[in-house]
Protein backbone atom coordinates (compact mmCIF):
# COMPACT_ATOMS: atom_id res chain seq x y z
CA UNK A 1 0.00 0.00 0.00
CA UNK A 2 1.40 3.54 -0.96
CA UNK A 3 1.64 5.82 1.74
CA UNK A 4 4.49 8.11 0.57
CA UNK A 5 1.80 11.44 1.13
CA UNK A 6 0.84 10.27 4.35
CA UNK A 7 4.49 9.59 5.80
CA UNK A 8 5.77 13.22 3.95
CA UNK A 9 2.85 14.92 5.75
CA UNK A 10 3.82 13.03 9.24
CA UNK A 11 7.38 14.44 8.46
CA UNK A 12 6.06 17.96 8.23
CA UNK A 13 3.86 17.38 11.06
CA UNK A 14 6.47 16.19 13.54
CA UNK A 15 8.40 19.52 13.41
CA UNK A 16 5.29 21.41 14.71
CA UNK A 17 3.34 19.18 16.44
CA UNK A 18 4.24 17.20 19.86
CA UNK A 19 4.57 13.41 18.17
CA UNK A 20 2.85 14.66 14.90
CA UNK A 21 -0.43 14.57 16.23
CA UNK A 22 -3.16 16.40 18.40
CA UNK A 23 -4.46 13.38 20.43
CA UNK A 24 -2.01 10.99 21.41
CA UNK A 25 -3.79 7.63 20.27
CA UNK A 26 -3.82 8.81 16.79
CA UNK A 27 0.49 8.63 16.74
CA UNK A 28 0.29 4.71 16.21
CA UNK A 29 3.10 4.25 18.96
CA UNK A 30 1.50 1.55 20.30
CA UNK A 31 1.19 -0.73 17.08
CA UNK A 32 4.47 0.51 15.79
CA UNK A 33 4.73 2.72 12.27
CA UNK A 34 3.22 5.85 11.18
CA UNK A 35 -0.86 7.11 10.97
CA UNK A 36 -2.06 7.63 7.32
CA UNK A 37 -3.53 10.91 7.20
CA UNK A 38 -7.27 11.32 6.26
CA UNK A 39 -8.80 14.43 3.67
CA UNK A 40 -12.00 12.28 3.00
CA UNK A 41 -14.43 9.80 4.32
CA UNK A 42 -18.16 8.75 3.37
CA UNK A 43 -20.26 5.95 5.16
CA UNK A 44 -18.33 3.23 6.50
CA UNK A 45 -15.00 4.12 4.16
CA UNK A 46 -12.30 6.41 4.67
CA UNK A 47 -9.69 7.46 2.13
CA UNK A 48 -6.07 8.28 3.15
CA UNK A 49 -4.17 11.08 1.28
CA UNK A 50 -2.59 8.27 -1.12
CA UNK A 51 -5.95 7.51 -2.29
CA UNK A 52 -6.18 4.10 -0.16
CA UNK A 53 -9.43 3.10 1.23
CA UNK A 54 -10.34 1.68 4.53
CA UNK A 55 -13.45 -0.07 5.70
CA UNK A 56 -13.71 2.34 9.29
CA UNK A 57 -14.32 0.23 12.23
CA UNK A 58 -12.82 3.99 14.37
CA UNK A 59 -15.81 6.41 13.23
CA UNK A 60 -13.83 9.19 14.98
CA UNK A 61 -13.82 7.66 18.08
CA UNK A 62 -17.15 6.76 18.19
CA UNK A 63 -19.69 9.86 17.02
CA UNK A 64 -19.81 8.90 12.96
CA UNK A 65 -22.71 6.49 13.93
CA UNK A 66 -24.61 6.99 10.82
CA UNK A 67 -21.14 6.79 9.13
CA UNK A 68 -19.16 9.95 7.86
CA UNK A 69 -20.41 13.00 5.86
CA UNK A 70 -24.16 11.87 5.84
CA UNK A 71 -26.04 13.87 4.09
CA UNK A 72 -28.49 14.96 6.63
CA UNK A 73 -25.48 16.06 8.71
CA UNK A 74 -23.67 17.99 6.28
CA UNK A 75 -26.43 19.78 5.40
CA UNK A 76 -27.74 20.77 8.74
CA UNK A 77 -24.76 22.26 9.34
CA UNK A 78 -24.09 24.40 5.58
CA UNK A 79 -27.60 25.55 6.31
CA UNK A 80 -27.09 26.66 9.81
CA UNK A 81 -23.36 28.10 8.74
CA UNK A 82 -24.98 30.52 6.50
CA UNK A 83 -26.48 32.21 9.53
CA UNK A 84 -23.21 31.91 11.49
CA UNK A 85 -21.18 30.58 13.08
CA UNK A 86 -21.93 31.37 16.86
CA UNK A 87 -23.67 33.95 18.80
CA UNK A 88 -22.44 33.71 22.40
CA UNK A 89 -26.12 34.25 23.07
CA UNK A 90 -29.21 31.48 22.99
CA UNK A 91 -29.75 30.44 19.81
CA UNK A 92 -33.10 27.97 19.03
CA UNK A 93 -30.98 24.68 18.34
CA UNK A 94 -29.83 24.55 21.93
CA UNK A 95 -33.37 24.14 22.89
CA UNK A 96 -34.03 21.36 20.56
CA UNK A 97 -30.66 19.72 21.49
CA UNK A 98 -31.50 20.05 25.18
CA UNK A 99 -35.14 19.20 24.81
CA UNK A 100 -34.23 15.78 22.79
CA UNK A 101 -32.01 14.81 25.52
CA UNK A 102 -34.26 14.94 27.69
CA UNK A 103 -36.69 13.12 25.67
CA UNK A 104 -34.64 10.34 24.52
CA UNK A 105 -32.64 9.68 28.45
CA UNK A 106 -35.15 10.16 31.43
CA UNK A 107 -33.00 9.98 34.00
CA UNK A 108 -32.30 13.82 32.32
CA UNK A 109 -34.57 16.25 33.15
CA UNK A 110 -32.11 19.63 32.49
CA UNK A 111 -29.07 19.60 30.61
CA UNK A 112 -26.10 21.57 29.66
CA UNK A 113 -23.93 21.34 26.66
CA UNK A 114 -20.39 21.69 26.65
CA UNK A 115 -17.46 21.07 24.28
CA UNK A 116 -16.53 18.09 24.56
CA UNK A 117 -16.73 14.91 27.02
CA UNK A 118 -13.66 15.81 28.98
CA UNK A 119 -15.47 19.27 29.73
CA UNK A 120 -18.60 17.21 30.52
CA UNK A 121 -17.16 14.80 32.66
CA UNK A 122 -15.26 17.72 34.92
CA UNK A 123 -18.24 19.87 35.63
CA UNK A 124 -20.30 16.90 36.73
CA UNK A 125 -17.76 16.04 39.31
CA UNK A 126 -17.71 19.61 40.45
CA UNK A 127 -21.34 19.52 40.46
CA UNK A 128 -21.75 15.79 42.38
CA UNK A 129 -18.77 17.17 44.93
CA UNK A 130 -21.39 21.14 45.24
CA UNK A 131 -24.55 19.31 45.32
CA UNK A 132 -23.62 16.63 47.98
CA UNK A 133 -20.58 19.09 49.93
CA UNK A 134 -18.52 16.11 49.96
CA UNK A 135 -14.92 15.87 48.52
CA UNK A 136 -14.37 11.67 47.63
CA UNK A 137 -15.27 10.43 44.09
CA UNK A 138 -14.71 6.73 43.42
CA UNK A 139 -13.49 6.17 39.94
CA UNK A 140 -12.62 2.35 38.01
CA UNK A 141 -9.51 1.52 36.83
CA UNK A 142 -9.29 1.67 32.69
CA UNK A 143 -12.05 3.92 33.00
CA UNK A 144 -11.60 6.86 31.03
CA UNK A 145 -13.34 10.10 32.03
CA UNK A 146 -11.16 12.39 30.01
CA UNK A 147 -8.16 14.64 30.63
CA UNK A 148 -9.25 16.43 33.75
CA UNK A 149 -6.89 16.86 36.90
CA UNK A 150 -8.91 14.52 39.19
CA UNK A 151 -9.64 12.07 36.75
CA UNK A 152 -6.72 11.09 35.01
CA UNK A 153 -5.76 8.64 37.97
CA UNK A 154 -5.02 5.45 36.60
CA UNK A 155 -7.57 6.16 33.28
CA UNK A 156 -8.00 4.08 30.39
CA UNK A 157 -7.67 4.86 26.82
CA UNK A 158 -4.10 6.77 25.56
CA UNK A 159 -3.33 7.19 28.90
CA UNK A 160 -2.94 3.18 29.45
CA UNK A 161 -2.03 3.04 25.70
CA UNK A 162 0.93 4.60 26.75
CA UNK A 163 1.94 3.58 29.75
CA UNK A 164 1.35 6.36 32.14
CA UNK A 165 -2.36 5.98 32.96
CA UNK A 166 -1.22 8.37 35.84
CA UNK A 167 -0.12 12.02 34.27
CA UNK A 168 2.64 13.71 35.04
CA UNK A 169 1.95 17.31 35.66
CA UNK A 170 -0.87 16.59 38.02
CA UNK A 171 -0.37 17.42 41.76
CA UNK A 172 -0.83 14.39 44.01
CA UNK A 173 -2.83 16.80 45.94
CA UNK A 174 -5.68 16.78 43.22
CA UNK A 175 -6.02 13.23 43.19
CA UNK A 176 -5.97 12.51 47.00
CA UNK A 177 -9.59 12.57 46.67
CA UNK A 178 -9.91 10.40 43.93
CA UNK A 179 -10.76 6.26 44.81
CA UNK A 180 -9.83 4.09 42.16
CA UNK A 181 -11.27 0.62 42.19
CA UNK A 182 -10.87 -2.37 39.95
CA UNK A 183 -14.02 -2.36 37.60
CA UNK A 184 -16.94 -5.60 38.23
CA UNK A 185 -15.64 -6.02 42.01
CA UNK A 186 -18.13 -5.58 44.15
CA UNK A 187 -16.55 -5.97 47.75
CA UNK A 188 -13.99 -2.91 46.75
CA UNK A 189 -17.36 -0.54 46.38
CA UNK A 190 -18.27 -1.65 49.46
CA UNK A 191 -15.27 -1.53 51.23
CA UNK A 192 -14.29 2.01 49.61
CA UNK A 193 -18.26 3.43 51.20
CA UNK A 194 -17.40 1.61 54.85
CA UNK A 195 -14.15 3.42 55.04
CA UNK A 196 -15.08 6.50 53.89
CA UNK A 197 -18.53 7.44 55.63
CA UNK A 198 -20.33 10.30 54.11
CA UNK A 199 -17.24 11.43 52.62
CA UNK A 200 -18.42 10.34 49.03
CA UNK A 201 -19.77 12.37 46.94
CA UNK A 202 -20.01 9.69 43.70
CA UNK A 203 -19.75 7.42 41.43
CA UNK A 204 -18.37 7.75 38.18
CA UNK A 205 -18.34 4.84 35.56
CA UNK A 206 -18.48 3.87 32.48
CA UNK A 207 -21.41 1.82 32.16
CA UNK A 208 -19.98 -0.49 29.57
CA UNK A 209 -15.91 0.23 29.77
CA UNK A 210 -14.95 0.83 25.99
CA UNK A 211 -11.51 2.59 26.91
CA UNK A 212 -9.86 -0.51 28.36
CA UNK A 213 -11.00 -2.41 24.89
CA UNK A 214 -14.81 -3.26 26.15
CA UNK A 215 -16.28 -5.54 28.32
CA UNK A 216 -19.31 -6.08 29.61
CA UNK A 217 -20.92 -5.02 33.43
CA UNK A 218 -21.50 -8.85 35.83
CA UNK A 219 -25.32 -9.28 35.96
CA UNK A 220 -26.62 -7.09 39.26
CA UNK A 221 -23.51 -4.91 38.92
CA UNK A 222 -25.08 -1.89 37.98
CA UNK A 223 -27.97 -2.04 40.11
CA UNK A 224 -25.49 -2.43 42.77
CA UNK A 225 -23.62 0.47 42.35
CA UNK A 226 -27.18 2.63 41.73
CA UNK A 227 -28.55 0.84 45.29
CA UNK A 228 -25.18 1.65 47.59
CA UNK A 229 -24.48 5.10 46.01
CA UNK A 230 -28.66 5.85 46.71
CA UNK A 231 -28.11 4.43 50.44
CA UNK A 232 -25.51 6.81 51.34
CA UNK A 233 -26.20 9.97 49.85
CA UNK A 234 -24.18 9.74 47.01
CA UNK A 235 -24.48 10.61 43.26
CA UNK A 236 -24.10 7.64 40.75
CA UNK A 237 -22.61 9.25 37.01
CA UNK A 238 -23.21 7.40 34.06
CA UNK A 239 -20.40 8.47 31.68
CA UNK A 240 -21.86 7.90 28.26
CA UNK A 241 -20.21 9.70 26.71
CA UNK A 242 -19.29 6.73 24.44
CA UNK A 243 -22.29 4.74 25.14
CA UNK A 244 -24.85 7.25 25.01
CA UNK A 245 -26.68 7.28 22.06
CA UNK A 246 -25.38 4.30 20.48
CA UNK A 247 -25.80 1.39 22.83
CA UNK A 248 -30.05 1.91 22.55
CA UNK A 249 -31.76 5.58 21.76
CA UNK A 250 -31.36 6.57 25.57
CA UNK A 251 -27.64 4.84 26.01
CA UNK A 252 -26.44 1.96 28.27
CA UNK A 253 -28.68 3.16 30.88
CA UNK A 254 -32.09 1.89 28.88
CA UNK A 255 -30.45 -1.20 27.96
CA UNK A 256 -29.45 -2.01 31.50
CA UNK A 257 -32.29 -0.40 33.20
CA UNK A 258 -30.75 2.07 35.55
CA UNK A 259 -31.28 5.41 36.28
CA UNK A 260 -28.25 7.30 37.34
CA UNK A 261 -28.55 10.66 38.70
CA UNK A 262 -26.15 12.44 36.76
CA UNK A 263 -24.98 11.55 33.10
CA UNK A 264 -22.55 13.04 30.63
CA UNK A 265 -22.56 12.50 26.81
CA UNK A 266 -20.27 13.77 23.93
CA UNK A 267 -19.33 11.92 20.56
CA UNK A 268 -22.56 10.77 18.75
CA UNK A 269 -24.12 13.78 20.50
CA UNK A 270 -22.15 16.19 18.10
CA UNK A 271 -22.49 14.27 14.64
CA UNK A 272 -18.30 14.88 14.50
CA UNK A 273 -18.70 18.15 15.66
CA UNK A 274 -16.88 19.08 19.42
CA UNK A 275 -19.36 18.44 21.68
CA UNK A 276 -20.33 17.60 25.35
CA UNK A 277 -23.60 17.42 27.76
CA UNK A 278 -24.17 16.52 31.41
CA UNK A 279 -27.54 16.59 32.81
CA UNK A 280 -29.24 14.83 34.98
CA UNK A 281 -31.75 15.07 37.98
CA UNK A 282 -33.28 18.71 38.11
CA UNK A 283 -32.98 19.33 42.01
CA UNK A 284 -28.83 18.78 41.11
CA UNK A 285 -28.84 20.95 37.68
CA UNK A 286 -30.55 23.82 39.67
CA UNK A 287 -27.36 23.96 41.10
CA UNK A 288 -24.88 24.97 38.49
CA UNK A 289 -24.50 28.87 37.98
CA UNK A 290 -26.63 31.27 37.41
CA UNK A 291 -29.13 29.33 39.80
CA UNK A 292 -26.63 27.87 42.27
CA UNK A 293 -23.43 27.84 43.41
CA UNK A 294 -21.63 25.66 41.11
CA UNK A 295 -19.56 27.31 38.27
CA UNK A 296 -19.70 26.35 35.11
CA UNK A 297 -19.10 28.28 31.61
CA UNK A 298 -18.09 27.68 27.60
CA UNK A 299 -17.53 30.72 24.94
CA UNK A 300 -18.79 28.36 22.48
CA UNK A 301 -21.07 26.14 24.44
CA UNK A 302 -24.25 24.84 22.52
CA UNK A 303 -22.72 26.30 19.09
CA UNK A 304 -25.42 26.53 16.80
CA UNK A 305 -23.08 24.16 14.17
CA UNK A 306 -22.58 22.07 16.86
CA UNK A 307 -26.29 21.84 17.64
CA UNK A 308 -27.43 21.34 13.90
CA UNK A 309 -24.98 18.29 13.65
CA UNK A 310 -26.18 16.76 16.63
CA UNK A 311 -29.55 17.45 16.11
CA UNK A 312 -29.41 15.79 12.17
CA UNK A 313 -27.85 12.81 13.99
CA UNK A 314 -30.21 11.93 16.94
CA UNK A 315 -32.85 12.93 13.99
CA UNK A 316 -31.79 9.98 11.63
CA UNK A 317 -30.74 7.70 14.23
CA UNK A 318 -34.69 7.40 15.45
CA UNK A 319 -36.29 8.11 11.91
CA UNK A 320 -34.89 4.96 10.93
CA UNK A 321 -34.39 1.55 12.48
CA UNK A 322 -30.59 2.90 13.28
CA UNK A 323 -30.73 0.45 16.65
CA UNK A 324 -31.70 -3.08 15.15
CA UNK A 325 -29.38 -2.55 12.00
CA UNK A 326 -26.61 -2.02 14.75
CA UNK A 327 -27.18 -4.89 16.47
CA UNK A 328 -27.58 -7.24 14.07
CA UNK A 329 -24.17 -5.81 12.74
CA UNK A 330 -22.55 -6.27 16.06
CA UNK A 331 -23.80 -10.02 16.33
CA UNK A 332 -22.75 -10.61 13.07
CA UNK A 333 -19.15 -9.10 13.38
CA UNK A 334 -18.73 -10.98 16.82
CA UNK A 335 -20.40 -14.97 15.25
CA UNK A 336 -17.57 -14.48 12.23
CA UNK A 337 -14.54 -13.28 14.27
CA UNK A 338 -15.00 -15.83 16.97
CA UNK A 339 -14.87 -18.51 14.55
CA UNK A 340 -12.39 -17.32 12.40
CA UNK A 341 -10.13 -17.38 15.69
CA UNK A 342 -11.60 -20.49 16.45
CA UNK A 343 -10.41 -21.88 13.17
CA UNK A 344 -6.92 -20.27 13.15
CA UNK A 345 -7.01 -21.68 16.53
CA UNK A 346 -5.47 -18.34 18.58
CA UNK A 347 -7.18 -17.67 21.74
CA UNK A 348 -9.43 -14.37 21.27
CA UNK A 349 -12.14 -13.11 23.50
CA UNK A 350 -14.46 -11.11 21.62
CA UNK A 351 -16.08 -8.67 23.77
CA UNK A 352 -19.34 -7.26 22.02
CA UNK A 353 -22.10 -4.85 23.48
CA UNK A 354 -24.12 -3.73 20.54
CA UNK A 355 -22.26 -1.69 17.79
CA UNK A 356 -19.19 -1.56 20.12
CA UNK A 357 -16.97 -4.22 20.17
CA UNK A 358 -12.92 -5.78 21.30
CA UNK A 359 -10.96 -8.63 20.78
CA UNK A 360 -8.19 -9.52 23.55
CA UNK A 361 -5.73 -12.22 22.34
CA UNK A 362 -6.47 -14.19 25.53
CA UNK A 363 -7.64 -17.44 26.28
CA UNK A 364 -9.27 -15.63 29.51
CA UNK A 365 -12.36 -13.88 29.92
CA UNK A 366 -11.75 -9.98 30.32
CA UNK A 367 -13.93 -8.42 33.34
CA UNK A 368 -12.06 -5.16 34.21
CA UNK A 369 -8.42 -3.98 33.16
CA UNK A 370 -6.13 -6.45 34.94
CA UNK A 371 -8.23 -9.44 32.63
CA UNK A 372 -7.16 -6.71 29.78
CA UNK A 373 -3.82 -6.85 31.02
CA UNK A 374 -3.49 -10.11 29.90
CA UNK A 375 -3.79 -9.93 25.88
CA UNK A 376 -1.02 -10.77 23.96
CA UNK A 377 -0.40 -7.07 22.81
CA UNK A 378 3.08 -8.46 20.96
CA UNK A 379 0.24 -10.12 18.78
CA UNK A 380 -2.23 -7.60 18.55
CA UNK A 381 0.31 -5.13 16.20
CA UNK A 382 0.74 -7.42 14.11
CA UNK A 383 -2.79 -8.37 13.52
CA UNK A 384 -3.19 -4.39 13.09
CA UNK A 385 -1.28 -3.99 10.67
CA UNK A 386 -2.13 -7.10 8.65
CA UNK A 387 -5.71 -5.89 8.58
CA UNK A 388 -4.67 -2.11 7.59
CA UNK A 389 -2.82 -3.61 4.93
CA UNK A 390 -5.70 -5.66 3.70
CA UNK A 391 -7.98 -2.05 4.05
CA UNK A 392 -9.46 -2.70 7.45
CA UNK A 393 -8.81 0.13 10.03
CA UNK A 394 -9.27 -0.75 13.73
CA UNK A 395 -8.13 2.04 16.37
CA UNK A 396 -4.36 1.09 17.09
CA UNK A 397 -4.68 0.24 20.07
CA UNK A 398 -5.61 -2.95 21.98
CA UNK A 399 -7.13 -0.74 24.92
CA UNK A 400 -9.78 0.54 22.57
CA UNK A 401 -13.37 0.07 21.42
CA UNK A 402 -14.38 -0.58 17.80
CA UNK A 403 -17.54 0.94 16.60
CA UNK A 404 -20.25 -0.32 13.97
CA UNK A 405 -22.42 2.37 12.10
CA UNK A 406 -25.34 1.95 10.29
CA UNK A 407 -22.75 2.45 7.26
CA UNK A 408 -21.74 -0.96 7.66
CA UNK A 409 -23.05 -3.38 5.57
CA UNK A 410 -23.44 -7.12 5.92
CA UNK A 411 -20.87 -7.29 2.58
CA UNK A 412 -18.24 -5.29 4.88
CA UNK A 413 -18.50 -7.39 7.83
CA UNK A 414 -17.91 -10.34 5.77
CA UNK A 415 -14.89 -8.89 3.86
CA UNK A 416 -13.63 -7.60 7.45
CA UNK A 417 -13.97 -11.36 8.85
CA UNK A 418 -12.84 -13.12 5.85
CA UNK A 419 -9.58 -10.48 5.95
CA UNK A 420 -9.55 -11.34 9.88
CA UNK A 421 -9.01 -15.08 9.29
CA UNK A 422 -6.37 -14.70 6.89
CA UNK A 423 -4.51 -12.61 8.79
CA UNK A 424 -4.93 -14.86 12.11
CA UNK A 425 -3.69 -17.61 10.48
CA UNK A 426 -0.17 -15.61 9.83
CA UNK A 427 -0.13 -14.83 14.00
C1 LIG B 1 -14.14 10.04 24.74
C2 LIG B 1 -14.53 9.93 26.17
C3 LIG B 1 -14.40 11.01 27.06
C4 LIG B 1 -13.71 12.29 26.69
O1 LIG B 1 -14.36 12.97 25.67
P1 LIG B 1 -13.53 14.08 24.80
O2 LIG B 1 -14.57 14.65 23.90
O3 LIG B 1 -12.46 13.31 24.10
O4 LIG B 1 -12.99 15.06 25.76
C5 LIG B 1 -14.91 10.87 28.33
N1 LIG B 1 -15.49 9.72 28.72
C6 LIG B 1 -15.61 8.66 27.91
C7 LIG B 1 -16.30 7.42 28.39
C8 LIG B 1 -15.12 8.72 26.62
O5 LIG B 1 -15.21 7.64 25.82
Amino acid sequence: MNRAQSEALFAEALKYIPGGVNSPVRAFRAVGGQPFFVNHAGGCKLQDVDGNELIDYVLTWGPAILGHAHPKIIAAVKAAADHGTSFGIPNPFEVTMAKMICELVPSVRKVRMTNSGTEACMSAIRLARGFTKRDKIIKFDGCYHGHADSLLVRAGSGALTFGNPDSAGVPAAFTQHTIVLPYNDFEAVTAAFAANQDQIAGIIIEPVPGNAGLYLPKPGYLEFLREITASHGSLLIFDEVMTGFRLAKGGAQERFKITPDLSTFGKVIGGGLPVGAFGGRAEIMDYLAPLGPVYQAGTLSGNPLAMAAGIANLQELLATDAYAKLEQLGAQLAAGMRDAAKSAGVPVQFNQCGSMFCGYFTDQPVHNLADAMHSDRERFKRYFHGLLDSGVYLAPSQFEAGFLSTAHTATDIEKTVSAAAKVLRTL
